[in-house]
């Protein structure tokens, strides 16, 4: 008999930002973690960013499934808030294997290069919060692994609120963990999703999500009590159709800025909206 699979969600406290943008001072959306698991083993897709983050989401791990194995960390991409916390769980379970996309694997590479690393990441949240050195995942040879028979499913989805994005489909209990591709009443980040092009292109990795017919959808950023629903779908979809016209009517990126929290004033973290309204207006061409 097959084990049946559980899942928990863990989100992460919001980390201070030690820089400012348009003069605000802020801190970072919250980070949704997945904990998958059957009898003995267990999946977890993505980490969050700092050491006391990860420290708290080890515990809350050991909290949730005392007697089973962490085998796998999925990266669903290369963002570094969805993985900086890896070194620190291979240090509590060394068996653990981190895995993700040929695709995201490059793209962690690149976050580790000085121009993100040092001038980002480290910038933004200083004084060793963020464990170093730091250890990329392995890149995947097929798109599935298994634990107790139960697949897998890493989807590329492409271009969402980054690069070479993807969801992991867990189909035996209609899973979706959609890391970026879906948010959940946090606000959305576009300042690498600053073209058109690359809207429609994430529009259409959520349509990606809705054929397969989920039950549970795991937003990547989400209010910490939310339920996993499928709403967020609609509800990331209609975001991203707001910011676009939003880019066509408001005359600058302050406009923007003022029109998308006005737009969703209960949304968490409204300073996300900053990197998106300054990239939408810094290549007129790109609209
Ligand atoms: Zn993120």
């Amino acid at each position: 008999m097959t084990s049946i699979l559980r899942a928990d969600v863990h989100v992460s406290s919001r980390l201070p930002l030690a820089i400012t943008r348009m003069g605000e001072s802020s801190a970072f959306s919250p980070i949704s973690c997945t904990l998958i698991h059957g009898d003995r083993e267990a999946v977890l897709v993505d980490t969050p960013l700092s050491i006391s983050q990860t420290e708290s989401l080890i515990k809350w791990i050991e909290n949730v499934m005392p007697n089973k194995e962490l085998a796998y960390v999925y990266i669903t991409h290369g963002h570094g808030d969805h993985w900086f916390g890896i070194p620190l769980l291979k240090k509590r379970w060394p068996n653990l294997k981190a895995v993700a996309t040929k695709a995201t694997v490059e793209h962690m590479k690149r976050q580790l290069t000085p121009e993100y690393l040092d001038n980002r990441w480290l910038k933004m949240f200083p004084g060793g919060q963020i464990f170093q050195p730091q250890e990329v995942a392995q890149p995947m040879e097929t798109d599935t692994f298994m634990i107790e028979g139960h697949t897998f499913r890493a989807i590329e989805v492409g271009h969402t609120d980054t690069v070479d994005t993807t969801i992991l489909h867990v189909p035996d209990i209609h899973l979706v963990v959609a890391g970026d591709v879906v948010y959940g009443d946090v606000h959305q980040f576009f300042g690498e999703a600053n073209t058109t092009a690359k809207r429609e292109e994430w529009l259409r990795a959520i349509e990606t999500i809705e054929s397969l017919n989920p039950h549970t959808v795991v937003a990547g950023h989400k209010r910490e009590g939310s339920v996993d629903g499928i709403y967020n779908i609609a509800a990331t979809k209609e975001y991203i159709r707001a910011f676009e016209s939003a880019t066509k009517t408001c005359k600058s990126a302050e406009e923007l800025y003022e029109h998308m929290q006005q737009l969703y004033p209960n949304r968490i973290n409204p300073h996300a909206i900053l990197a998106g309204a300054t990239a939408a207006f810094k290549d007129e061409a790109s609209k």
